[in-house]
């Protein structure tokens, strides 16, 4: 037995040998054929190709081109030589497929030219259109043109910190994309005051990331997270319940991360006016109750449905002026008053979420200033929505909770076996192209 492991030892160097003769042999066969003056270097290493765009850059003479400031395509083409009648030719074969006129300053232009040619002729020219996607304009013999795309690589990452400062700073420290910051205070924009972190205060989180040509395109979503604040610490994880539902957020115990109802219906607005049985309204000069809270905000500032729900009204009346009024569920209805503008489809019947824009501040009807008047409705009464204890929207129901405990284990393994200074890490989990 040993003798004949020797043997085949032998005859395995022998076979390499062979072939290492050949392939040898056969790369200076290419070299005289391509070139005869390159016969004495037949022998050193050919670089490793370059593929790009499904084609080997090697082949070519590669020229950048970032396009400038009010450059025309016309410009770059004749730049690199092409003539004049080719570039109306491309341009025609391009309608449809590629506007001349969406060429953005500070994108990259690759210009191939034939290595032979004396003057340089752009022979194919890519247009980087943005970073997953560029259009290919074949200038030789036969014009022709295409956009590319290029293969996107999903990972997923850890990352984790603990803050000092501010949380961007934390992030910028740790090497992690800011996007995460807006995505962190989405997620627990009902259970964190992000305005009120502390120094201390900690995450560690698991997201998508996705990489294009090894650059990063763009976060997704965020897989699951912990974040320590003042101490409490406060779990969320993605789920989607079937593919027909947008994911959603919920604490480790399946509970939805979203309340039922936003704090208010315009963002950076001051209360003018609180919900009260008694108040001398400012037009009519008379004591009436005032049965709505009045936000004071800017002519033309949105106007978010603060739950989701169905549009009930969407119309003027004298008093109200323009308003809206949504019914939420059997239980909770809101209505907001005295908008400039209703929003772009926005009428009965029509299905919105919380925080979409239903319209605008203004002051139509009975309105001294700039104003939405919110009112909010409890089993057919009015009631001050300030004082009401909403609870967590939807728990997930009985038949959903096996399958999110099951998704979410891992994650939850992972965020516990993170430490809270780790740096960050990834593991590549598909490659997709979008
Ligand atoms: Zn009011």
């Amino acid at each position: 037995m040993t003798r004949y492991k020797y043997l085949l030892a032998a005859i395995a160097l022998f076979v390499i040998a062979i072939a290492t003769y050949l392939f040898r042999g056969h790369h200076s066969f290419i070299h005289e054929c391509d070139d005869m003056h390159s016969k004495a270097n037949a022998d050193t290493v050919q670089p490793e190709p370059i593929v790009k765009y499904g084609m080997t850059l090697n082949d070519f003479e590669v020229m950048n081109h970032v396009v400038k400031s009010g450059e025309l395509f016309s410009d770059i083409l004749s730049k690199y030589n092409v003539a004049t009648g080719t570039i109306h030719s491309i341009a025609a074969t391009a309608k449809g497929i590629f506007s001349f006129t969406k060429i953005k300053a500070g994108q990259t232009c690759t210009v191939l030219c034939e290595k032979t040619d004396s003057q340089l002729v752009a022979k194919k020219l890519i247009y980087e259109e943005s970073k997953v996607s560029y259009v290919v304009f074949n200038l030789d013999d036969s014009l022709y043109i295409y956009r590319g795309k290029y293969a996107v690589e999903r990972k997923t990452q850890t990352a984790a910190g603990i803050i000092q400062s501010s949380l961007y700073e934390t992030l910028e420290q740790n090497n992690i994309s800011p996007v995460l910051a807006i995505k962190m205070a989405e997620i627990f924009a009902w259970t964190i005051d992000f305005y009120k972190l502390q120094k201390g205060d900690k995450f560690k989180v698991i997201y998508d990331e996705d990489f294009a040509e090894n650059e990063s395109i763009g976060i997704g979503e965020v897989k699951g997270i912990v974040f320590s604040h003042g101490g409490k610490e406060h779990h969320a994880y993605y789920f989607e319940k079937d593919p027909a539902h947008v994911g959603e957020y919920y604490d480790e115990n399946g509970n939805s991360m979203r309340k039922q109802f936003l704090k208010s219906p315009v963002k950076f607005s001051r209360i003018s006016s609180k919900f009260s049985m008694r108040r001398f309204h400012p037009v009519t000069n008379k004591w009436k109750a005032h049965l709505g809270t009045d936000y004071a905000a800017p002519h033309g500032t949105p106007i978010l449905a603060t739950a989701d729900g169905v549009v009930e009204e969407a119309q003027y009346k004298s008093n109200n002026g323009n308003y809206v009024k949504i019914k939420h569920n059997g239980q909770y209805k809101t209505q907001y008053l005295h908008m400039s503008k209703i929003g772009t489809g926005i009428r009965k019947g029509a299905r919105v979420k919380q925080g979409d824009v239903i319209g605008y501040v203004g002051s139509t009807g009975l309105a001294t200033g700039p104003h939405v008047c919110y009112r909010f409705w409890k089993d057919g009464q009015q009631v001050d929505p300030l004082k009401q204890k909403l609870s967590y929207s939807d728990p997930l129901p009985a038949n959903y909770k096996t399958a999110f405990l099951k998704q979410v284990a891992p994650y939850k393994t992972m965020l516990n076996e993170t430490n809270w200074d780790a740096t960050p890490n990834s593991t590549t989990v598909a490659q997709a192209t979008l």
